[in-house]
């Protein structure tokens, strides 16, 4: 008699295919099973939407996820190992230090240290890497122990790592683990890449002071960055682009272009728009109204301020209260800069009786906002105080979601195809049951809804996305795109969000056919993101070579001599009845220099005139970067440049 029946759970694969498999089995013996070639590249599995180690063992049915280099999940894992990796090399080489907290990040890693007496220099991290790189080599494997409490305190405490404790006072028994790789310990909830040969590549980046916890008011530590990878041709390629980004850095350029500055009397993260920067800022709300226009946008205009109530109402206060500048007190009332545009243009929907027939309402404003990022966090246009966000708020009914989201979606393809962004992935992220009533609003049948709306409507537009879980906004799931520029480098452009919470929030209320009162759903959009970080992005992706229709200055007349500066006037007069900007270079100045300093201010063309121009009643040609393109009578190139700009080629 058989006294011990083999227990099998079912494995569901994203593809839907579902496996049997032996209970305990891991996401590791289940690769094996399908591949040897596979089981070599895991280095993490997604099991029930969360992230494990490779070698756990999965005791129930569930859906299960293989995760490589290329998935995010998988570099995350990548990444938070190495930083463990790293702290090993810390320890080593300098034993009694203390460590705060190691994540990964968006390109590599970091790790808080308190390094005591110790000082740490360039030099030095030379010494981490080659550390760190023996210490991959061993293949230690990354050894996951749940721990309870007591013998957690006990460990750190023998350590002496204050920080840790600090850690471990907000965990409870039954959810604490630590990883050990090699002659390292640390509290850690995971999820490690199966042991540290992944790591074939290291690059230590930066040393930098961060606050503990970030608080001024707390001791600084050290934090060290750094990145890795599988091989070392993927870190080569990595540098590369870094040095070309070095080139097209937006900062340089919005310098030397004109395009925008910093000033310290107005204060840090607050951009001044600078003249040739605010016509590529009118250039981009041209392009968005007509845009919004043919998608049956409406435009509203909405103050920078407004009562505490408001924002209580919308839930930014007390949540997101650290974002934002402190209020300014009038007559007994509390007012705060705004955030977000969104509960301004709530209180427009419900400014009016609203039936069925008045939705979808799409409301569209280039909103100011302004968020109190921290000092430390300021980067250029890229993390700014003051923003200018492409914003719009659509209220429609549910069976008017799914043709709203999917024009929104199309929209921001649209616009892809008009920068030549060729590389873009759109993340759809989702809540996480057990953070209900915590990060998420408590409406679980809501959030399933909706979700499952979202993706059908990605689904059945064909356009390519992945699910992350535990990302969503707390009011509804939403899209993140990724944008990548031409040398490679990735931005986190903007997000399409649903929202079922905030029209009950603010009491928004539509007339249905049935005369009864409903609640409309809410799409946040903001496809052009803010004028900041998208036109950051844009001086980075076209290195400042603007096309004709954003360049601010589109033609610059350059004459041989003064002799044909009059003649150089008549043809200006020409480009400006086009609507052309066009200016002439009047100085005295050989006619090679005037092209090499146009040639550096980026203009698009250059209209060479002499003698035999004059003569000809015509102009010579050159195009920014390519050179001499012939001779051509004025109105002929008119044409052809006002066709380029309305055709935002
Ligand atoms: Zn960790
Ligand atoms: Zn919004």
């Amino acid at each position: 008699m058989r006294l011990f029946m083999e227990q099998l759970i079912n494995i569901t694969f994203p593809d839907g295919v579902v496996r049997q498999y032996k209970k305990g089995s891991s996401a590791l013996d289940i690769a094996k099973s399908i591949s040897e070639g596979l089981a070599k590249k895991i280095i993490a599995a997604e099991v029930g939407g969360q992230i494990w180690d490779v070698t756990r063992s999965i005791d129930e049915n569930i859906d299960l996820k293989l995760l490589t280099w290329d998935d995010a999940g998988g570099k995350n894992t990548f990444w938070h190992s190495s930083a463990h990796l790293m702290a090993e090399a810390i320890e080593n080489m300098f034993p009694g230090v203390k460590f705060w907290v190691g994540p990964p990040v968006d390109n590599g890693f970091y790790y808080d240290v308190d390094l005591g007496d110790h000082t740490i220099a360039e030099d030095d991290l030379r010494k981490l890497e080659a550390k760190m790189a023996e210490l991959a080599r061993q293949n230690n494997p990354y050894i996951r122990k749940p721990i309870s409490k007591t013998e957690a305190v006990n460990y750190f405490e023998a350590k002496g790592d204050e920080y840790k404790l600090d850690i471990l006072q907000s965990l409870s028994d039954g959810e604490i683990t630590i990883y050990t790789q090699g002659n390292f310990t640390d509290l850690c909830r995971g999820p490690h890449i199966p042991h540290t040969g992944f790591i074939k590549a290291i690059k230590l980046t930066n040393i930098a002071g961060a606050y503990w916890k970030g608080d001024e008011k707390n001791k600084q530590l050290t934090r060290i960055y750094g990145i890795s990878f599988p091989s070392q041709k993927q870190l080569d390629e990595y540098l590369q682009m870094l040095e070309e980004a070095k080139k097209r850095d937006h900062r340089k350029l919005g310098k030397e272009l004109g395009i925008f500055t910093m000033d310290d009397d107005v204060g840090p993260g607050l951009p001044l728009w600078m003249p040739n920067g605010t016509i590529i800022i009118e250039e981009l709300e041209k392009l968005a109204k007509e845009t919004e226009t043919d998608g049956g946008y409406k435009r509203v205009v909405t103050p920078h301020i407004a009562k505490e109530n408001l924002y209580l109402t919308s839930g930014h206060l007390p949540y997101y209260q650290d974002s934002m500048y402190p209020p300014m007190e009038l007559e007994g009332v509390k007012y705060y800069l705004k955030a977000m545009n969104c509960p301004h243009h709530h209180k427009i929907f419900a400014a009016e009786q609203r039936s069925y027939k008045d939705l979808p309402l799409r409301l569209a404003e280039y909103g100011t906002c302004y968020r109190y990022e921290q000092s430390g966090e300021l980067f250029g246009l890229m993390r700014v105080r003051c923003l200018h966000m492409n914003d719009a708020h659509i209220y429609c009914t549910r069976e008017q979601f799914a043709a709203e989201f999917r024009a929104v979606n199309e929209m921001y393809i649209k616009y892809f195809k008009i920068f030549g962004i060729d590389k873009y992935v759109m993340r759809l992220s989702l809540h996480d049951p057990a953070k209900l009533g915590q990060k998420y609003v408590d409406e679980p049948q809501l959030w399933l809804e909706t979700e499952a709306m979202v993706r059908k409507v990605m689904t059945e537009a064909n356009i390519p996305f992945v699910e992350v879980p535990d990302e969503g906004a707390f009011y509804g799931p939403k899209i993140d795109v990724q944008i990548w520029s031409t040398i490679g480098r990735e931005f986190t452009l903007a997000t399409n969000q649903v929202d079922f919470a905030q029209g009950r929030s603010f009491k928004l209320e539509y007339i249905n056919q049935n005369n009864d009162a409903e609640t409309p759903l809410i799409i946040h959009r903001a496809p052009l993101g803010t004028h900041e970080r998208f036109i950051g992005f844009l001086l980075e992706h076209y290195a400042g070579k603007f096309p004709a229709w954003l360049a601010p200055l589109q033609v610059k007349i350059l004459p041989i001599s003064d002799k044909f500066i009059d003649y150089a006037k008549t043809v200006l007069e020409k480009l400006k009845k086009a609507d052309i900007r066009a200016g002439i270079d009047e100085r005295n100045e050989k006619i090679g220099k005037k092209i090499r300093d146009t040639e550096l201010m980026r203009v698009p063309y250059m209209l060479v005139i002499g003698e035999k121009e004059v003569n000809e009643n015509k102009i010579a040609v050159r195009r920014q970067g390519k050179g001499d393109e012939g001779v051509k009578d004025v109105d002929e190139f008119v044409a052809e440049l006002r066709a380029e700009i309305m055709e935002r080629r």
